[in-house]
């Protein structure tokens, strides 16, 4: 057998050993996630149990190197384990804002001390993170932000508000980009700073969305501090002081590639002719609804094409060749696919889908999750600014 075969068989039978059967209904979905963090609270034994043994095993981050709370996996392992969780039905037994944006940038950015000391509680899900980027005047145009953090000597010092910021009223702390030089040009003098969000300073004021959810915040810093170093060696500013913007790119690329793998979904749930087929019932073995039929087929067929772009992307990251701007390329084409995916399951489900409470529709479970889909162009940078990245980085239009 070769080094992958043995792992694959390897990592099989530790799946079929430890991951708990409750945990292996493949269930997906933002009410199925385990977050992890200080205010977490289990939604059973299985979920705490599966989460445990898989922190232990370094496989909540199975690429993380395994002095930082990982697995040490290389991609093509992290690939077998993942097919290999995906055979079994095993959910993911952590996901956070740490593992898909922050973790990544302190691996590339942090220094040893730094990754050494936020990593591994990350790994283990016991620190949730929060993303505070952007702020009342500053959304797509970010470098305009304005959350002003100051020098004082042994700490920093922090004002300003930020807004639309995921879950914050469930973390327990937030990177924060902040102007830690206002005389600096627009690009230059923000910084990424590392904020405990514990203390007085620091408040989230939930926004109520029309579905009674409240899945952001505002968040106010008023005179709120961070240590100039948390540790020895660990300092607050990840990355270099003003040079922030980097990070923040950085940063950004791992979170629209992770937001577009919610067009990905194709492989995950059922396809949208079996839906159809389900719903609807099928003629002579087919669906008798041509338009419907077609809308199914171009929609399923681009699906595919999606997921084998997003293939080939891994396969030229793992050749070392970063994603860089191709992941608004991504971020675009899968975020625009997954509304279009809803719009025909809803489609399929009639106006019956639509209702809102009731068993039929399990409280408009489909209902709530398309309207759900038209964020997923806005949040992470709208269509419209990966399509400028697009036409500026990748195409070099003239003009853009
Ligand atoms: C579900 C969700 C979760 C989010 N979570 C977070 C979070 O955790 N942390 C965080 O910091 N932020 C978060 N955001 C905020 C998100 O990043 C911003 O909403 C987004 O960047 C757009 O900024 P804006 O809302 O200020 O819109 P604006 O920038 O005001 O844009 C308004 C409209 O103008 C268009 N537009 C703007 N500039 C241009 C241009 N140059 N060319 C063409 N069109 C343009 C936009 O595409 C958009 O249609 C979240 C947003 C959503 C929807």
């Amino acid at each position: 057998m070769s080094d992958l075969e043995t792992f694959r068989a390897e990592a099989r039978a530790w799946l079929e050993e430890n991951c708990p059967k409750e945990m292996r209904d493949g269930a997906g979905g933002e009410e199925n996630i385990c977050w992890g963090g200080k205010q977490w609270t289990f939604q059973s034994d299985a979920q705490k149990t599966w989460l445990e043994r898989m922190a232990a095993k370094g496989w909540t981050v199975p690429a993380w190197p395994k002095d930082y709370g990982g697995g040490g996996l290389s991609k093509e392992e992290v690939k077998v384990l993942k097919e290999e969780m995906r055979k079994l039905k095993c959910r993911s037994p952590l996901e956070s804002f740490g593992i898909w944006m922050l973790g990544p940038a302190l691996l590339k950015y942090g220094t040893h001390e730094q990754k050494s000391h936020f990593l591994p509680p990350i790994a283990r899900g016991e620190i949730r993170w929060c993303q505070g980027y952007s702020e009342p005047n500053a959304g797509s145009d970010l470098a305009s932000l304005q959350c002003k953090c100051e020098d004082k000597g042994d700490h920093w010092l922090i004002n300003g508000q930020k807004v639309w910021t995921s879950y914050a009223d469930q973390s327990d702390w937030i990177f924060v980009l902040v102007r830690t030089d206002p005389k600096a040009t627009k690009h230059t003098g923000i910084s990424f700073i590392l904020v405990d969000m514990q203390q007085d300073g620091v408040s989230t004021k939930p926004i109520k969305l029309i579905s009674g959810k409240s899945p952001f915040c505002e968040t106010f810093f008023d005179d709120a501090t961070a240590p100039k170093d948390y540790a020895p060696g660990v300092s607050a500013i990840v990355g270099e002081l003003n040079k922030g913007w980097d990070v923040a790119k950085y940063l950004l690329t791992h979170e629209r590639e992770m937001i577009s793998a919610g067009g990905g979904g194709l492989l995950g749930g059922r396809g949208m002719g079996e839906v159809a087929a389900n719903e609807i019932g099928l003629e002579h073995g087919r669906l008798s609804d041509p338009l419907l039929r077609a809308k199914i087929a171009q929609a399923e067929i681009d699906g595919w094409a999606f997921l084998l772009t997003l293939e080939r992307m891994k396969d030229e990251a793992k050749a070392g060749q970063g994603v860089g701007a191709n992941s608004s390329m991504l971020k675009y084409y899968g975020t625009e696919f997954n509304k279009r995916r809803f719009e025909i399951l809803m489609d399929i489900g009639g106006s019956d889908e639509l209702e809102w409470e009731g068993e039929r529709t399990k409280d408009g479970k489909l209902a709530r999750s398309w309207l759900r889909t038209k964020a997923n162009s806005i949040e992470g940078g709208t269509s419209e600014v990966q399509l400028n990245v697009i036409a500026k980085r990748i195409l070099e239009l003239p003009g853009a």
